[in-house]
């Protein structure tokens, strides 16, 4: 998926029409959203912004984190124990985190396509199959396990 220009400045008057002011935090906040892929936290993208307006406080990158999810823009999910990670809506998608090396696959949202039609039929449930990472062995540690039994304790 590639993230232009134009869709940062959609993403701007989607504020605009949500009665919001663009504020340069806003502003900044969306641009180091639309600048490079992949999560960060909330800390991360302060430091981001900061570097650029260093009268930005955490808490005010917070509160627009907010607005932009409560808009749609933003997601976040959770990796591990660690905080929050955000990323733009449009570029949602599941993980697979292993518990012994950390390491992250990614995964289309349609994976969980069936289990998102079975929570749905049997539970009246619909599922949000990013908002946490689902956790496990990875290959290279499953081989590394001495008794493959264990990939299902812990
Ligand atoms: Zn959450
Ligand atoms: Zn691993
Ligand atoms: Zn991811």
């Amino acid at each position: 998926m590639s993230l232009s220009g134009d869709e940062e400045e959609e993403v701007l008057s989607l504020l605009r029409s949500a009665g919001d002011r663009v504020t340069t935090p806003r502003r900044l906040l969306v641009r180091s959203l639309f600048e490079a892929a992949g999560h960060r936290t909330a800390e991360e993208l302060a430091a981001e912004i900061q570097a650029r307006a260093p009268d930005v406080s955490i808490s005010t990158v917070y509160r627009n984190l907010e607005e932009l999810e409560r808009l749609g823009v933003v997601t976040h999910s959770h990796l591990g124990h660690g905080p929050a990670s955000y990323h733009l809506a449009s570029a949602a998608h599941g993980h697979l985190v292993c518990r012994k090396c950390d390491a992250h696959v990614e995964i289309a949202e349609g994976f969980f396509a069936d289990l998102r039609r079975r929570a749905i039929a049997e539970f009246g449930f619909a599922i949000d199959p990013h908002h946490f990472a689902v956790i496990g062995l990875c290959a290279g540690c499953q081989a590394e396990t001495e008794d493959p039994g264990d990939i299902t304790a812990g």
